[in-house]
């Protein structure tokens, strides 16, 4: 496993952001499975978990003004460091004023951030939705059985599905952009259960080819 501090990367003419390596899902499709980067960048394992200081001076070297979005993605889950993120999006909401913020999730901060994020009276949706424009959310599958099978949520999996389920409606009632996503690694039959579920909760849902 090849280790660096890349803690942004250029992808289809948008800036990631990796912030952390930490996940409690362990999916079956995970890209990290297969590499130790994503789409031709460098290495994504982290030699440590950047500071704000050391994510802002990244920043700095790159024009935040050329990204139509600029993603909290990396090779991890964004949400593992709720604090951090939401403070490196102010900063980048300072810098830029003009940037859209998307973030890929698990949508299962919840599971792990409660505490924290109630700490001021506010959940980790509305916090998020603060800051973030535009949410893409793992569905994985239209019913919690599939979702398991190919999320592996570890912590609390039998409230996984349903907190994943709630953070997306919460996003979405905060009348920010949402969608969900499947990766064709579920069957037909299962991809079209997730569908009927997004379609149900009025929520966009994108398929994924499987990437090896
Ligand atoms: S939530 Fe994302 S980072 Fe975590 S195991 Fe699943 S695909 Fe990988």
């Amino acid at each position: 496993m090849k280790r660096a501090m890349t803690l942004s990367y250029e992808t289809g003419g948008d800036l990631y952001l990796n912030i952390t390596n930490r996940c409690p899902c362990a999916c079956t499709f995970c890209i990290r499975k297969n590499d130790d980067g994503a789409y031709g960048s460098d290495p994504l394992w982290l030699e440590h978990e950047p500071t704000f200081e050391e994510m802002c001076a990244d920043l700095a070297a790159r024009d935040l003004t050329a990204y139509p979005e600029i993603v909290f993605c990396g090779y991890g889950e964004p949400t593992m460091r709720l604090g951090f993120l939401i403070e490196v999006a102010k900063h980048i909401r300072r810098v830029c004023p003009g940037a859209v913020l998307r973030l890929n999730t698990n949508g299962l901060t919840d599971l792990y951030n409660k505490e924290e994020a109630l700490a001021d009276g506010t959940d980790a949706a509305q916090k998020l939705c603060a800051v973030i424009d535009r949410f893409s959310i793992s569905l994985n599958g239209g019913d919690a059985a599939v979702y398991d099978r190919v999320t592996n949520p570890k912590g609390h999996p039998a409230e996984a599905y349903d907190t994943m389920l709630r953070f997306a409606k919460a996003v979405k009632a905060a009348g920010r952009e949402v969608r969900f996503t499947v990766v064709d690694v579920i069957s037909p039959e299962e991809i079209a259960a997730a569908q009927a579920r997004a379609d149900a909760l009025g929520i966009p849902l994108t398929v994924r080819a499987y990437i090896q």
